[in-house]
């Protein structure tokens, strides 16, 4: 998912859960952007260098990529349960929406350092320029 829409379902997890305390819903809306600061970061390099960004991912950043998408490298935030909620919700909503085989290679390796890729239910990306594809979300 974009990270924003991982923002906006960590934005309502932590109103719901948490209706009281606007701490830990902040925490919880870090902790669902924490898996994407990789790409955070790597966007605006691309931008500054004049790239298209995300384009021509390096096996270095893949593999950083894939380790801040790791469910096992994340069981480190168990000290902060709200930030736990919100890095899981990111991680469970990247592993159901990533299924096409065209992206597998840069896709993030949420088993990681296991070699081997989850596949999603669906996919939320039609190709560049498209935020979504109906069609994918109904197959
Ligand atoms: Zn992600």
């Amino acid at each position: 998912m974009q990270t924003y829409t991982h923002v906006t379902i960590g934005a309502v997890i932590g109103k719901v859960l948490f209706p009281d305390s606007i701490e830990i819903q902040i925490a919880i809306v870090i902790g669902t952007i924490i898996p994407d600061l990789p790409l955070i970061v790597m966007f605006f390099i691309d931008k500054y260098l004049n790239k298209l960004p995300l384009e021509n991912q390096s096996k270095l950043f893949i593999e950083i990529n894939n380790a801040f998408h790791s469910y096992f490298c994340w069981i480190t935030s168990l000290f902060c349960i709200p930030l736990l909620i919100g890095i899981y919700s990111h991680l469970l909503l990247d592993h159901v929406s990533h299924s096409k085989e065209e992206y597998k290679e840069s896709d993030p390796g949420m088993l990681w350092p296991l070699r081997y890729k989850l596949r999603g239910a669906f996919d939320y990306r039609g190709g560049h320029g498209k935020i979504f594809d109906r069609i994918n979300v109904v197959t």
